[in-house]
């Protein structure tokens, strides 16, 4: 009876590959724009409800420039 205790053969594959690169936030997948009849579906990384075309976007104001 010859019986090599060799249970300790390293358990590899218990450490997942972990790269530099970090868990990103990314958003629900599958969702589509909000605007009416669009449906456009929204990328992960779009934290908005819009598509890209109806996004609302803040116009920068330019009025109260001073002209003098
Ligand atoms: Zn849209």
């Amino acid at each position: 009876m010859e019986e090599h205790s060799t249970r300790s053969t390293g358990s590899i594959g218990g450490t997942a590959f972990v790269g530099p690169t970090r868990p990103s936030a990314v958003f629900p997948a599958g969702r589509v724009c909000q605007e009416k009849g669009c449906g456009t579906r929204l990328s992960i990384y779009n934290d908005g409800d819009y598509c890209y075309l109806h996004e609302p976007l803040v116009a920068p104001r330019v009025r109260g420039k001073k002209i003098a």
